[in-house]
């Protein structure tokens, strides 16, 4: 068992989310390859991967750390909501949500204990809560926290943390409890809106863990506009963009990366290998990427989300997210893709839904011409790429 102490200290620049493996046997071979690369922390959930109790990412990670539990921290969670915002009415054990009693809380974390089969957990999370309203649940007499608080005490876990897609002031309301080590956050390239809670936590002592650090696979591959801007700086893939950016920031510790493969593997523990930009550099990378959206014809959407509320109900930054991948990165055809899955699946980040009222043009702190943008968006929804909007 590694030792308790400092979380910070035990955490590898790269870290291992486990929601994305296919099938177990790319489970087995990222458990492995990440035992070679050093990568010290996988971060489990019930639902992860989950189609049985013998098929699911608990059970796959624990047989790739069978005779070798100690190499690795793991970290388990459960939820007293269901995954969104509300609180979770429902109990689903199976896949920990809807955990908001003592005995639901033993009940989650035995499953999850047996899943992997190991004796204890190093990390334990409270899962995706977004607001006060669930982390008061959490907080409720005879709740989650006072079951977590016990089960800690017995030995069941050292380090407590919390996972969270709330905003930076919500995040750092959470962190004012007092009660966690350590927090997990989405952070990233095309969205670093919560950097003041990751500054705070890291002021104030606690790991911070970037969840999405490549958006989501995003910025992955190969793509010329990144080595044609950022070569001369050493920065010639996506990957080392993205997690350059990420360690980079004032108070994180860890990019928690959803890898399925050893070569991913072995690219995102080499990017994550080079010195930490420091501050000058920092501002230097983001010049430049502000400077492609000009050059490119485009705004850069900062994901500030001043524009918000949308009288359609459109997630704007989100989408504008892939507006970024697609004409400011330059990242072809995973880029349309990505916004093709996301329109698919809500309507919310379907940017043909833009009525062009220019409601939240009046709000961009950076003017930008959102209605054209979701206009050029749009028309990826059936066919076409995203091609340059002025020449290169
Ligand atoms: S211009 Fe489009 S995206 Fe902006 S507020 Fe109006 S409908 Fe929403
Ligand atoms: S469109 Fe403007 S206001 Fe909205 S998130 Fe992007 S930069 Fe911020």
């Amino acid at each position: 068992m590694l030792c308790k102490g400092d979380i910070k200290e035990m955490l590898s620049p790269v870290t291992l989310g486990s929601m994305r493996f296919p099938h177990r046997e790319s489970a087995l071979e990222t458990v492995a390859a990440c035992l070679k690369a050093g990568v010290s922390y996988v971060d489990c959930s019930p639902a992860y991967c989950h189609t049985s109790e013998t098929e699911n990412s608990e059970a796959w990670v624990g047989e790739a750390l069978a005779g070798c539990r100690d190499a690795m921290l793991i970290a388990a969670k459960c939820s007293p909501g269901n995954g969104g915002l509300e609180i979770g009415e429902e109990y689903r054990p199976h896949k920990g949500f809807g955990v908001r009693s003592a005995a639901q809380l033993r009940q989650v974390m035995e499953q999850s204990r047996q899943r992997l089969g190991v004796d204890r957990f190093d990390c334990y999370h409270l899962w995706t809560v977004h607001n006060m309203a669930q982390v008061k649940e959490a907080y409720k007499p005879g709740g989650w926290m006072e079951e977590a608080r016990r089960a800690r005490a017995a030995g069941m876990f050292d380090h407590l943390g919390i996972t969270t897609h709330a905003d930076s002031a919500t995040i750092i309301e959470f962190l004012k409890t007092g009660d966690f080590e350590m927090i997990t956050l989405p952070y990233h390239l095309l969205d670093s809106t919560r950097e003041e809670a990751v500054r705070w936590a890291g002021e104030h002592g606690i790991a911070v863990l970037a969840m999405n650090p490549l958006a989501g696979g995003l910025l992955s591959g190969e793509a010329e506009s990144v080595e044609a801007v950022f070569g001369d700086m050493g920065i010639k893939s996506p990957v080392e963009l993205a997690l350059g950016f990420v360690l980079s920031a004032p108070g994180m510790t860890s990019a928690l990366c959803g890898m399925t493969s050893a070569a991913q593997v072995a690219e995102n523990t080499a990017a994550a290998a080079q010195p930490r930009w420091g501050g000058a550099e920092r501002g230097e990378v983001l010049r430049r990427f502000k400077g492609m959206g000009a050059d490119a014809g485009v705004g850069v959407c900062t994901g500030c989300g001043y524009c918000n509320p949308c009288p359609q109900g459109l997630d704007i930054p989100r989408i504008l997210r892939s507006h970024n991948a697609c004409y400011v990165l330059r990242l072809g055809e995973r880029a349309v893709k990505g916004y093709r899955e996301a329109a698919a699946w809500g309507e919310a980040y379907n940017a043909s839904r833009c009525a062009a009222c220019g409601v939240c043009e009046a709000r961009c702190p950076n003017s930008l011409p959102v209605s054209e943008m979701m206009s050029r968006l749009s028309r990826l929804n059936t066919d076409g790429q995203a091609e340059p909007v002025v020449s290169p």
